[in-house]
């Protein structure tokens, strides 16, 4: 069967323009009738690996899911691209049950999603009901459930190893997002399948950015964090449940729309919890992290970790519910050395020796991740085996510069700041101390020291971080106990006798690559045109009783309110539109668009949608041997765009458009290829305007928001490759 119907279904029932990742060469092995192993991120697009074979197969495609509460929606998000679809689970009666079994007997449903408890019926009565009719494919999906070395063990998974036994022909594809070796093995033993290619996409994310604040008044941090984000959806993790009760409570007490949810709750209070944060209804949940397996929201902005993950398998998994849609999204943990300490306690895994080195172990790996200096995303992909080129500029160390300074000054003023305070206060308390703070909290008999302010003109955070870098370099100690208190060690002497100098680390944000960051990622859309059309998309989200997504994610309104399709035809060209929809709501959200349009007097943007190239049979890529640039540059020569690219490279937009750049001056990529036609002339004259200047963003402050600095780049390039074609 060809690829060429796979993307058929992909453009007209989905809606996109191409392939992502391994999803091609999955459906490809699939098609052939052979099994398959899919390790993709969260958000990746695994689904789409089963659900377009099940279209071309002429029989069903029974889809295999733990996640009972997703099934419905799952299953209305197909109907929705006009696919048959079904599922059956313990939340439905024996007459809803009866009826299903009745409609995948008569042929006309192509995908049908279990629990796995089905195939554990007595007298295996659910299989003999698959011998039955004409079954053409398994699809496992959280394959990694099948295995004790996961995190996430079913017991039940275990018995779809039968499949196989009885149904050798069909083919099994299994589908996870995370694995690592152990857990690999376990999937193709445990379903007994050998010989299934392994497809394996890189783990990045690079839309979301990391960040790592160290944990101090984390309810005050949060707040300021949260006051730039009222209408964003997000995560927040606590550890235990009292904890996000009572943080719950304080946030709706600002004014936030938030509620909580954790494994005490009733069920139905949590039922309930879920679906409005799916449904958009409510923006934030506080959650414990018996919340997320299997939260298919696609625009969560933010997650939020209050308290540290115990190990970074938690953490990636956690932070992965942010920004499914590819669109910016931010993953922020607060972090201290005391957390670690206190999860050791939970590390004791009882009469079980190796287990426990096995959790602390993974829980140190935590702490070094939280206090790292170096490139956060470098580190998350080298724990799950992946190496990344270059550093990612997307996260919060990748924006710093960190410097070492000749720190005995600022020593000498934290040491005898805790040594006039008589060795008995905290961090926060000798902070403020030091900064000359005004308030109550500063004893009275401590405002007339001689110590008291003279760190004013450091920063409270560089003050924190100072002290933390004394108190690893041994020249302060903190004491046990519920309110540590900083003291003196052996070696504080010299450094207040002024015998020995101190060097400390000190951090600067890089404003320059801050800059930079922000014009290449950020999209530039009319915002309140946005609302307007999730306005749109929530009255037909009510009227259907699904959650928003399943009629368009963000992502799509997003390019909506950036190109401003004002037909249908111009509509069809926004990424996530397929045949039905735009049949079904096209008319409503072109409505919502032509009125924007006509109120602020602005045209349709579609041609500055980046133009679609012919997808040419991809090559086969091997890294080694060849330069970074060559490696970009054959991605691009094989159909991939420059997004695609720098996802799956692991590199900002940015980076690819610089490599891609050399070879327009090279001649090697037609400008063209990069840049639509009618842009390049502005670009030429503003380029030409401020040739004296040579400030690229002068040049992009001139053309505005509507052109990139990968396409001045390019254009750029092309005019100093005649140039120099010209003068040779
Ligand atoms: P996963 O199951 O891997 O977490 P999903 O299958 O839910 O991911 O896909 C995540 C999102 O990406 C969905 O909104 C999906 O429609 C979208 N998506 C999947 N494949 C593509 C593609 N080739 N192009 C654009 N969007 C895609
Ligand atoms: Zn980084």
């Amino acid at each position: 069967m060809s690829i060429k119907l796979a993307q058929e279904i992909l453009k007209n029932r989905f809606g996109y323009d191409s392939f992502r990742m391994n999803q091609q060469a999955a459906i490809e092995c699939v098609l052939s009738k052979k099994d398959c192993v899919v390790l993709m991120p969260t958000g990746g697009g695994k689904s789409l690996c089963y659900q377009i074979p099940a279209m071309l197969l002429d029989g069903l495609t029974v889809v295999i899911s733990p996640l009972i509460a997703l099934m419905k929606d799952q299953v209305d998000a197909l109907k929705n691209n006009g696919i048959e679809a079904e599922f059956l689970n313990s939340s439905q009666t024996s007459r809803e049950q009866a009826e299903v079994f009745q409609r995948v007997k008569s042929g006309q449903t192509k995908l049908l999603y279990v629990a796995p408890e089905r195939l554990l019926q007595s007298g295996d009565l659910f299989i003999d009901f698959l011998k039955n009719i004409n079954v053409s494919l398994f699809a496992i999906d959280e394959a990694h459930c099948i295995s004790s070395w996961g995190h996430d063990f079913r017991p039940e998974y275990i018995q779809l190893g039968k499949l196989k036994r009885y149904f050798p022909e069909i083919p099994v594809i299994a589908l996870t997002a995370t694995a690592d070796k152990l857990v690999r093995k376990d999937i193709f033993e445990r379903l007994n399948i050998a010989n299934a290619e392994l497809f394996i996409s890189s783990f990045n994310r690079p839309n979301i950015h990391y960040r790592i604040e160290p944990k101090r008044n984390s309810y005050a941090q949060l707040l300021e964090y949260l006051e730039r984000r009222r209408e964003e959806s997000g995560i927040i993790y606590c550890l235990s449940r009292s904890s996000t009760m009572s943080l719950a409570a304080d946030l709706r007490d600002e004014g936030y729309s938030v509620l909580p949810y954790h494994a005490g709750l009733d069920k139905a209070t949590r039922d309930k919890n879920q679906e409005l944060f799916l449904k958009d209804e409510v923006k934030i949940v506080v959650a414990t992290i018996a919340f997320g397996m299997g939260i298919d929201k696609s625009n969560v902005r933010f997650v939020v970790h209050c308290d540290l993950p115990k190990n970074v398998e938690s953490y990636y998994q956690e932070t992965g519910r942010a920004g499914r849609d590819g669109l910016e999204s931010e993953a922020l943990l607060f972090f201290s050395w005391a957390d670690v300490n206190k999860l050791k306690g939970f590390a004791e895994v009882e009469g079980n020796q190796r287990q426990t080195e096995i959790m602390l172990r993974k829980l140190n790996q935590m702490g070094e991740f939280g206090d790292l200096k170096s490139c956060r995303r470098r580190f998350l992909l080298k724990y799950f085996d992946e190496d990344l080129s270059e550093n990612c500029g997307n996260c919060d160390n990748c924006l710093k510069d960190f410097e070492t300074i000749d720190g005995t000054i600022i020593a000498q003023k934290a040491l005898s700041a805790v040594y006039r305070t008589g060795q008995r206060m905290g961090l926060g308390y000798l902070v403020d101390f030091l900064r000359g703070s005004q308030s109550q909290k500063i004893w009275e008999q401590h405002k007339s020291l001689k110590t008291y302010g003279i760190g004013a003109d450091i920063s409270k955070n560089e003050w924190f971080e100072y002290f933390r870098d004394l108190m690893a370099q041994g020249f302060l100690k903190q004491s046990d106990g519920q309110f540590p208190v900083l003291q003196l060690t052996e070696k504080s002497v010299d450094v207040l006798k002024g015998n020995v100098s101190v060097e400390l680390i000190k951090a600067t944000i890089k404003e320059e690559k801050k800059s930079s960051l922000v014009s290449d990622v950020s999209h530039e859309y009319f915002k309140d045109l946005f609302a307007d059309l999730k306005t749109v998309r929530t009255e037909f989200a009510r009227g259907e009783n699904v959650p928003p997504y399943v009629i368009f994610s963000d992502a799509t309104l997003v390019e909506m309110a950036t190109f401003l399709p004002l037909d249908l035809n111009e509509m069809s060209r926004i990424s996530g539109i397929g045949e039905l929809k735009l049949q079904k709501y096209g008319a409503d959200f072109l409505a919502a668009i032509k009125r924007y349009c006509e109120e602020n007097d602005l045209e349709s943007r579609i041609n500055l949608k980046a133009p679609r190239r012919e997808k040419k049979q991809r090559t086969k890529r091997n890294e080694k041997g060849q330069n970074t640039y060559d490696v970009s540059l054959e991605m691009f020569l094989s159909g991939m765009s420059v997004g695609e690219i720098a996802r799956e490279r692991g590199v900002t937009n940015s980076t690819v458009e610089n490599h891609l750049a050399r070879f327009i001056q090279s001649g090697e990529i037609a400008l063209t290829d990069l840049v639509h036609e009618d842009k390049i002339e502005p670009i030429r004259e503003a380029i030409v305007k401020f040739q004296d200047i040579g400030a690229l963003s002068s040049i992009k402050e001139y053309l505005g928001e509507d052109y990139t600095y990968g396409e001045i780049r390019a254009v750029l390039a092309d005019f100093t490759g005649r140039a120099n074609a010209a003068t040779r």
